[in-house]
């Protein structure tokens, strides 16, 4: 009982364990884990992104070489980056703005050309 009243007591007295996000925004550490990048340039819409994102959050259309993701699904969980082949997909160590609205990333690029076969 003496143990979680002096517990009650540290809460009470002491500051928010939260922060007032977006007033108030936490120092980026090492290694974290934020907005995702697509350099499309490089990337070969292989869809192996799109397999692999635990949150359906990627769509890749490989003919039309088109990649789109709905950033308010990701979970900036990282796998799509570790899955990557070509290691296009990055992570700034910042987060992205609150917005009202549902913005969609949709990148376009050059979808690789297949060979065809000489006659
Ligand atoms: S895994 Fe990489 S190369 Fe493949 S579609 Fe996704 S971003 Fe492009
Ligand atoms: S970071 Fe995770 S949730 Fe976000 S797009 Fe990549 S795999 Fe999907």
């Amino acid at each position: 009982m003496p143990k979680m009243l002096s517990s009650v007591l540290k809460n009470f007295i002491g500051g928010s364990a939260t922060r007032k996000y977006p007033i108030e925004i936490r120092d980026v550490f090492e290694n974290y884990r934020g907005e995702l990048i697509n350099s499309v340039s490089e990337c070969t819409f292989c869809g192996i992104c799109q397999k692999k994102c635990p949150s359906q959050c990627i769509t890749v259309v490989r003919k039309e070489g088109v990649w789109d993701c709905d950033p308010f699904l990701c979970v900036y969980c990282g796998i799509c980056v570790d899955a990557c082949p070509k290691g296009c997909l990055t992570q700034k160590n910042i987060h992205r703005k609150p917005s009202r609205n549902r913005e969609m990333i949709s990148l376009k690029g050059e979808p690789p050309v297949k060979k065809t076969k000489k006659a």
